[in-house]
């Protein structure tokens, strides 16, 4: 039922790199994410609130579960309590919601910066302007219950690996001027989500920290 050998290789490939998986279970029944996770695989992504919450009531809590999807404000409330990292914060807005909820659910939700780096006008995220106007912001600095811990990419679906590369590139290379500038002084800042079942291997030569892979692994979705 599990790609057993790509999943093996797989961790093989990561050993002794500074790149976690994470398991990427969204449209994927518990009883795979189970089997997965007594092999020793903790951190699985889903990508729909509902989804998220449904199965985290069903499994292990040692599980650590990783936000990977677009998320609209009015489900932040459903997660905050218990997700390990939301990896595709795409708006101020529901950056100051993740903010608000984590304080009345008294915790700090560590995030990341979800940046547009595709040539798709259907990938979501933040460009340089509207990413630099909320590290600029006072409202931004002046959040207590987030961490940003790095940013998230998604590259162009194409077969063209230099435009993969260079979307990847490009990503890399915001984040350590980015880091410089805003970050220099927080060591949480350190992570960077780029890379999928087909274009894992570019994004880790191109220094990705986490990798969010899903087919490889898992087979194909199960869309019911
Ligand atoms: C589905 C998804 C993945 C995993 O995709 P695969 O091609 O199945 O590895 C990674 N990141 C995001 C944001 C996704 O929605």
């Amino acid at each position: 039922m599990i790609e057993l050998e790509h999943y093996n290789n797989l961790k093989q490939e990561l050993t002794g790199q500074n790149v976690k998986l994470i398991a990427v279970s969204k449209n994927q029944p518990v009883d795979k994410i189970k089997y997965l996770f007594n092999l020793g695989q903790i951190n699985f992504g889903e990508n729909k609130a509902q989804e998220l919450t449904s199965k985290q009531s069903e499994l292990p809590s040692a599980i650590n579960w990783h936000f990977i999807g677009h998320l609209q404000t009015n489900k932040v409330k459903y997660i905050v309590p218990f997700v390990t990292l939301i990896h595709s914060v795409d708006s101020f807005k529901l950056l100051k919601e993740i903010d608000k909820e984590a304080s009345k659910a008294g915790r700090i939700v560590d995030c990341l910066l979800q940046v547009y780096i595709a040539r798709e006008e259907s990938k979501f995220g933040l460009d340089e302007k509207e990413l630099y106007e909320i590290l600029t912001s006072t409202e931004f600095n002046q959040m207590t219950h987030i961490r940003i811990c790095g940013f998230m990419g998604m590259a162009t679906y194409t077969d063209e690996h230099t435009i993969v590369r260079n979307e990847f590139k490009y990503l890399h290379k915001l984040f350590f001027r980015v880091k410089t500038e805003y970050f220099a002084s927080k060591p949480e800042f350190k992570e960077l989500s780029m890379g999928m079942s087909d274009d894992y291997k570019i994004a880790i030569e191109e220094g990705s920290t986490l990798i969010r892979v899903g087919t490889y692994i898992f087979g194909n979705r199960v869309y019911v």
